[in-house]
């Protein structure tokens, strides 16, 4: 090989590397069965009380919310299930994983992934240094993934218009993060943050069912208007 050709073969090799290298640290878009079985997958459980002030578990009320979705989104015609029915953490039925947490996240990521089911939207409740922040976020893996984008903002939509005591709280964009669970999944789905637990007017109002139930129709709502298209 001449001394040309030598180095036009290295930079071929090179650039193939590089695009394989590429192509497997991005991970691939989940992509959606056409089928009307939904799961909902409540936050944290059991041992795992995620964010808690003043006596309210983010638990319970991922929960709670949950079981609402469920509901509704069952009289519609959806089949639905959740990833935990009850007050418990799900580390015991995933053995992978270096600590409790993940191998509880692990034990979600399975039940999804073997659910056959067109997408997931986990429910969970958020906190912040800034205790004026309030609204719900919804978060999807990453721009490119269309079909998880589109669910993020449709959910997104149907929250903001959501009021309490006839007054509207923050509105926000669905934001693309790199969340464990929707890092992993293979279906398309999101992450609800349905509320701020440190704003204290949004966290006495996650603590009624009243307004639960809200958020759990605004949800299921969103989910409906996007599974029409
Ligand atoms: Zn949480």
């Amino acid at each position: 090989m001449s001394k040309i050709n030598k180095r036009k073969y290295f930079l071929t090799i090179s650039i193939v590397l590089i695009t394989l290298l590429l192509l497997v640290s991005i991970p691939a878009c989940a992509h959606a069965a056409q089928t009307k079985k939904i799961v909902i997958d409540p936050g944290h459980g059991g041992i795992d009380s995620g964010c808690t002030i003043k006596n309210i578990y983010e638990k319970n009320i991922n929960l709670d919310i949950s079981m609402k979705v469920k509901s509704y989104l069952e009289q519609n015609g959806f089949n639905v299930v959740l990833t935990r029915n009850g007050d418990e953490s799900l580390y015991k039925y995933c053995k992978t994983g270096d600590t409790i947490e993940k191998r509880d996240l692990n034990a979600r990521v399975n039940k999804i992934n073997e659910s056959n089911a067109s997408i997931f939207v986990s429910i969970h409740a958020d906190s912040y240094y800034d205790h004026t922040i309030n609204g719900s976020i919804v978060y999807f893996f990453s721009e490119q993934c269309l079909q998880s984008k589109a669910l993020a903002k449709s959910i997104q939509r149907s929250l903001n218009g959501l009021t309490a005591d006839g007054k509207k709280r923050m509105s926000h964009n669905s934001r693309a993060e790199d969340y464990y669970i929707l890092r992993n999944t293979s279906i398309p789905g999101v992450l609800v943050e349905t509320g701020f637990l440190t704003n204290p007017r949004e966290r006495s109002l996650l603590a009624t069912d009243e307004f639960r139930q809200k958020i759990a129709n605004s949800i299921a709502s969103g989910i409906t208007q996007y599974m029409k298209n």
